[in-house]
């Protein structure tokens, strides 16, 4: 990884304004618990990254990203990045060289502004903040299904859909736009569905700041069974900001390239199952490696040292899809050739694949 972690070029800050809808939909100071913690994440996930003696954390990338940070292939830009600026197909940058980037220009590169037309990112949140969509005329774009956004002037699909748990917009309208907006302009909602309290066993927890490390702890969870990451990050509602941060200008990663979306867009099952490359251009996995970052600096209170990770058990991780299917990447036919990833990693005994929580004493700071 020579080089990746090099301090990259000074870039312009970029600006988020944030709504009062925010902090009413937080319950309490929106950007210290959410905003600054995502951007926090990100910071100790790029530092663990370089870090050449953190070989705990190496392996939860080389899980999540289904290749070593040290790999040197070359990966095209995300989908929605040529969406906006046209076709890129080039190779173009190695899973870890992005994923470093991002990161770092996420926990570095931010301010927040008060002045709303200057902002790169305007975050809102709960019905308050839906409110100020509109719905487009039926028949004006065929679907019947996008809204607009006369503050922001944005255009955006999927608004109106049952328990709203957040939508990045960054299309602007047709229409003639004040010329103080942003041209790059985009909107974070976090609907009513990103505060919905989980059902047990599931943790109800918006922002790690809030959270007893303790839960984590096997004994302290029902029956004594693993806590998975799954039980802890479907409420956090820290993760679920920062995978929207990464959707917007200047990053605009993927959700998926499984276009059937059948495994969601979100959540550790569907992170286990993007391949190599895919990985390093979606949302959803960056963020989770923010969330492990955070854990690695969580501690019990009376333990000197150590912190949360994945467990061990089973150590060999399997490769991308591609190693074990070059040819392509069809479900089915794997499952006919009993490929190894299927066969082996896939297995339901599998605690990585399930993303269990383990405190270990080895873990460093
Ligand atoms: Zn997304």
């Amino acid at each position: 990884m020579a080089g990746s972690c090099d301090p990259p070029s000074p870039a312009p800050l970029k600006l988020y304004w944030i709504d009062p809808s925010c902090d009413e939909a937080a319950g309490g100071d929106f950007e210290t618990l959410h905003v600054l913690e995502a951007r926090h994440w990100a910071k100790r996930a790029y530092e663990r990254l370089c870090s050449d003696t953190d070989t705990d954390f190496a392996r939860v990338f080389n899980l999540i990203f289904k290749t070593p940070k040290t790999d040197t292939k070359f990966f095209p830009r995300p989908d929605n990045w040529q969406e906006v600026h046209g076709d890129h197909l080039d190779q173009w940058q190695t899973s870890s060289q992005h994923v470093l980037a991002v990161l770092y220009d996420f926990a570095h590169n931010w301010a927040r502004t008060d002045n709303r037309q200057e902002a790169d990112v305007r975050i809102y949140a709960g019905a308050r903040g839906l409110s100020r969509w509109q719905p487009l005329l039926a028949g004006l774009d065929g679907s019947g299904n996008t809204h607009f956004d006369p503050i922001n002037c944005l255009v955006a699909s999927g608004v109106d859909r049952d328990n709203l748990q957040a939508f990045t917009a960054y299309f602007s309208t047709p229409t003639p736009v004040d010329e103080n907006e942003h041209p790059l302009r985009g909107t974070i909602d976090l609907g009513p569905g990103a505060w919905a309290v989980p059902e047990p066993p599931q943790i109800s927890v918006t922002s790690l700041s809030t959270l007893d490390p303790a839960l984590l702890l096997s004994e302290n969870n029902q029956d004594g069974a693993p806590v998975t990451i799954t039980h802890l990050s479907r409420s956090l509602v820290t993760r679920l900001l920062l995978h929207e941060f990464m959707h917007v200008h200047g990053y605009l990663l993927d959700d998926s390239h499984d276009y059937d979306n059948e495994d969601g867009t979100a959540g550790w099952w569907f992170c286990m199952r993007r391949w190599k490359g895919e990985a390093a251009v979606c949302a959803e996995p960056v963020a989770m490696l923010g969330l492990w970052a955070a854990l690695a600096d969580m501690r019990p209170a009376g333990m000197a040292r150590g912190g949360f990770t994945v467990e061990r058990g089973w150590d060999e991780i399997p490769g991308g899809w591609e190693d074990v299917h070059p040819d392509g990447r069809d479900d089915d036919e794997a499952e006919e050739e009993g490929m190894k990833w299927d066969e082996d990693w896939m297995d339901g005994g599998n605690s990585a694949l399930k993303g269990e929580l383990r405190f270990y004493e080895d873990i460093t700071n």
